[in-house]
């Protein structure tokens, strides 16, 4: 088996608000180099570093808004958020937990700082990554997994290095809790100092390491700072992450989809006219209804 090497090590862009209530860093589609082709079936990643949110009696967040043809992940790592949408689907997912909405023929939706949280405030760091649907599943029917992290597969590594979450796919045999429409690994790998791992994926899967929490070194050589995120190439499938201080590591692998994306807003479909499709399906009320 051959070694998968680091191709490059992102730093974060410019952080930017998504509604008033999820500060930023976007690494796919708009980092050089990861776009949407690049990073198939990832087609968007936006990841929230920790951030500091003071009290707020009302609620910030995004308010509602459609989505069609593809998934929405979101990680919470720390605060808490709630979502809504017009297919009935919703809950309240905090620290550790992840939701998993799959968006297919389209949903209307909403995204906001849990209310009692909210009252608080507090540090909120958090991931939403899109999944893209191959194209015979675009328009299947929308769909909602809440995965709590005390439900989660959990393999425990051994030398007392950590434990890797499963959230999607498989990890040394263990599969994870979210059912995929195509084939990919979501892994949260929480290393002890010096706790050292090695991973497998399939070369032509397109594979991305970010570091939540700590300082890691890739394949004995490649160090990589909390914050960033190491795209792997597609020359291997053998890679090593070993954690220089207590670290927590989202790791994404996705065999892609080799379809053609047209993309719009919220909308990822494969032709323009879908897109087309997309927009008078949202604006003749076609999403449903959902409450502001
Ligand atoms: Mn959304």
């Amino acid at each position: 088996m051959k070694q998968k090497n680091v191709e490059i090590v992102a730093k974060p862009s410019e952080p930017h608000f998504v509604g008033d209530g999820f500060r930023v860093h976007n690494f796919i589609p708009s980092y050089p180099r990861m776009n949407m082709k690049r990073m198939d079936p990832f087609i968007m990643l936006d990841y929230n570093s920790k951030y500091n949110f003071p009290p707020s009696e009302i609620p910030k967040g995004v308010g509602v808004h459609p989505h069609r043809g593809f998934e929405t992940v979101t990680i919470a790592y720390q605060g808490k958020v709630e979502h809504h949408d017009s297919s009935g689907g919703g809950g309240i997912i905090g620290s550790g937990d992840v939701q998993w909405m799959t968006a297919a023929s389209g949903v209307l939706h909403k995204e906001f700082h849990e209310t009692e949280w909210s009252k608080k405030g507090g540090v909120f760091q958090m991931v939403q990554l899109w999944v893209n649907l191959p194209a015979k599943d675009k328009m299947s029917a929308p769909k909602y997994q809440s995965i709590v992290n005390s439900e989660m597969a959990k393999v425990t590594l051994p030398l007392n290095a950590g434990v890797v979450e499963v959230i999607a796919g498989e990890f040394n045999g263990t599969k994870g809790s979210a059912s995929t429409f195509s084939p990919l690994n979501i892994l949260n790998a929480k290393l002890n100092k010096n706790g050292k791992v090695n991973f497998n994926m399939p070369s032509h899967f397109n594979t991305a390491v970010l570091v939540i929490e700590g300082e890691i070194i890739i394949n004995n050589t490649e160090k990589v700072e909390t914050d960033n995120l190491a795209l792997m190439a597609n020359d291997g499938e053998n890679f090593t992450i070993e954690a220089t201080e207590n670290a927590i590591v989202l790791i994404l692998s996705g065999e892609p989809l080799n379809e053609p994306i047209a993309a719009h807003g919220p909308f990822v479909m494969n032709t323009q006219q879908q897109l087309i499709d997309a927009f008078n399906d949202y604006n003749t009320g076609k999403f449903g209804y959902l409450e502001d």
